[in-house]
């Protein structure tokens, strides 16, 4: 799927909102920029979200629990060794219900548990994005069915 602006972005991130179960797991890969943490925002605003979405670079984690579904936004960037996801204490974050979207994940490996679903983003020739999801299990075909329908 191309995304020819920011807002189509968001309004990928607000549609894949409305194909949401109460559990998933979505790992966001693509490069600096790619727009991980704009499709984040958008997921949000389409669960009713309105305030600020900021990018937990530093915080690691930035929980939404007034949103319609408890999201939980994770961004591993700075992460010199996977041990700092143990020593942080996440792996709770990761039982129970809940949206777990999480920014570089391989920087955590191996101590994450397997995504339900991937979400792909890169920068195209055009300066636009290039979307692609891929579900790993049952759950994300499930989502991504009701993403495309
Ligand atoms: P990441 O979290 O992957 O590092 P961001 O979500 O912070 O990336 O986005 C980086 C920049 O890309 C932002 O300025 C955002 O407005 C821009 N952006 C997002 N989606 C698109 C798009 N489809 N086309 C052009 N620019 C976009
Ligand atoms: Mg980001």
């Amino acid at each position: 799927m191309h995304l020819i602006d920011e807002n189509a972005t968001l309004a990928a991130g607000q549609q894949l909102a409305s194909a949401l179960p109460a559990r998933l797991t979505i790992f966001l890969c693509g490069d600096l920029g790619a727009g991980k943490t704009t499709l984040t925002r958008g997921l949000l605003r389409g669960l009713g979200y309105t305030g600020k979405v900021k990018s937990p670079t530093y915080t690691l984690v930035e929980p939404y629990k007034d949103s319609r579904i408890v999201v939980y936004h994770f961004d591993f960037y700075r992460f010199t060794n996977a041990e700092e996801f143990l020593e942080a204490g996440l792996e709770e974050y990761f039982e129970g219900n809940g949206i777990r979207l999480v920014e570089w994940p391989d920087r955590a490996q191996p101590y994450l548990q397997a995504a339900d679903l991937e979400v792909r983003l890169q920068v195209s020739a055009s300066g636009g994005r290039d979307l692609e999801l891929r579900a790993l299990n049952r759950e994300g075909q499930t989502c991504l069915e009701r993403f495309v329908a």
